[in-house]
């Protein structure tokens, strides 16, 4: 067994994706979050090695270098980028690895991994953004609104779109979209994934032992 499916869920900053993204670890089996790189300091509550790994710019540049990174952008301030190490620990794991990256990261991705799933997180209004953003005590609030203004148009490149207005029902929607990949019989069959069907072992037998009579493609 080898080989999961790569998620790039992608939105603008304050439309959820964290908070989101949690809750679908916590409910999607065999997902798992790709921890990611960043040059910011960490937000209260944030931990190294949890939220990101936090290095300095010094050591970022030195990995773009030894070409550590299956994407990396600048976004705001910072850099941010995501270990190659990562994706592959989780993918040759038979797991699937949810990226939370930028949009030109999720260019980046979806040119080296073109199955890769793309999800775009829109919030429900410009209004609602900028009240998230505040609430959270956000320090670069007109800056991170004029960004969200550049990536909202990207939504309509990615393969997914899906409002957070009421965040179960988002939750929702980005489950269904992951628990139906795992249901693609290419994905069962080429890679021997059948431990999430729960088949019983007789039936198993007959699945690997057996040609299909028809050989047309249904
Ligand atoms: P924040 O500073 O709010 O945690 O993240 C800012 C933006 O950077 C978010 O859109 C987040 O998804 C994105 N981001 C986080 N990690 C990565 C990464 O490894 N690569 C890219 N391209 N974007 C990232």
């Amino acid at each position: 067994m080898y080989g999961g499916f790569v998620y790039i869920l992608s939105a603008p900053s304050g439309a959820g994706k964290t908070t989101v993204g949690n809750l679908l670890l916590r409910e999607v089996p065999y997902l798992e979050k790709v921890i990611t790189v960043t040059t910011r300091s960490p937000r209260e509550g944030e931990k190294h090695g949890v939220d990101y790994y936090f290095l300095s710019e010094d050591e970022f540049l030195k990995k773009i270098e030894k070409g550590e990174f299956l994407e990396w952008a600048r976004v705001y301030r910072y850099y941010y980028g995501t270990p190659k190490s990562e994706v592959e620990r989780i993918l040759s794991q038979g797991k699937d690895a949810l990226l939370i990256i930028d949009v030109q990261g999720a260019f980046q991705v979806k040119e080296k991994f073109p199955n890769a799933v793309s999800i775009f997180l829109l919030p429900p209004s410009l209004g609602e953004l900028k009240k998230r953003l505040t609430l959270r005590g956000e320090r670069e609030i007109e800056e991170r609104l004029e960004w969200a203004k550049k990536e909202i148009p990207c939504a309509k490149h990615f393969d997914y779109v899906v409002v957070n207005n009421v965040l179960e029902k988002a939750v929702e929607e980005i489950k269904s979209i992951m628990l139906s990949n795992r249901r693609k019989a290419a994905f069962v069959f080429n890679n021997e994934n059948y431990q999430s069907l729960h088949l019983g072992e007789d039936i198993l037998q007959v699945i690997k032992g057996e040609d299909c009579h028809g050989n047309k493609k249904v």
